[in-house]
C-alpha cells in the first residue's frame, strides 16, 4: 500500500524520478540525496511502512538481503575501506522521513565525516545490565 503525502512512496515507485541504482518488484534502492559519503544509498520498500515496527518480517528479511547486494556492489566498484548500515526508527533515533528506509553508507578513511554514526559510549551497574538481560532474552 502506498500513502499519499509520502516522498519515499513516490521515488520508491518512480512516481518522481530519481537516482535509481536496483529496482525489483517489492524494493528500490536509490541513491541518498544529502549523502554522508560517496556512494551512500537507500534501500526503500515499495509498499508504506512507517518503519521496522511496521514492516512484516519477510520484507526486513528481503531489505537486509538486498543492503549485502548493494554493499557487495560498493566494495567492487568504489574504493571503500568500511561501510554502515543503519537503520533509524522514531524520531529520538533520527528517522526524518517516516517510510522504512536502510541506509548504506560506504566508509573513506579520508573522510572527513568519522562522527557520522558516533553515540557516547556507558557503563551500567551489573544490576542495571542483569535486569536489561532478563527482559531482553526471548
Ligand atoms: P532518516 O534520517 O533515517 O529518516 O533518513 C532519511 C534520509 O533520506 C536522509 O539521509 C536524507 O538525506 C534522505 N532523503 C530525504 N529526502 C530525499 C530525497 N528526496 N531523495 C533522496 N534522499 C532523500
Ligand atoms: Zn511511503
Amino acid at each position: 500500500m502506498k500513502k499519499d503525502d509520502c516522498i519515499f512512496c513516490k521515488l520508491a515507485n518512480g512516481d518522481i524520478p530519481t537516482r535509481i541504482i536496483y529496482d525489483d518488484d517489492e524494493f528500490a534502492v536509490f541513491m541518498d540525496a544529502a549523502p554522508a559519503s560517496k556512494g551512500h544509498a537507500l534501500v526503500v520498500p515499495k509498499d508504506h511502512y512507517c518503519c521496522l515496527f511496521e514492516i512484516p518480517e519477510e520484507k526486513a528479511a528481503k531489505a537486509i538481503k538486498i543492503a549485502k547486494k548493494v554493499a557487495e556492489k560498493m566494495k567492487e566498484e568504489l574504493n571503500i575501506d568500511g561501510l554502515n548500515i543503519v537503520q533509524n526508527n522514531g524520531e529520538v533515533a533520527g528517522q526524518t522521513v517516516f517510510h522504512y528506509h536502510m541506509h548504506v553508507i560506504p566508509r573513506y578513511k579520508a573522510d572527513d565525516n568519522n562522527g557520522v554514526i558516533k553515540w557516547n559510549q556507558h557503563e551500567y551497574d551489573d544490576a542495571t545490565m542483569d535486569e536489561l538481560q532478563k527482559k531482553l532474552t526471548f
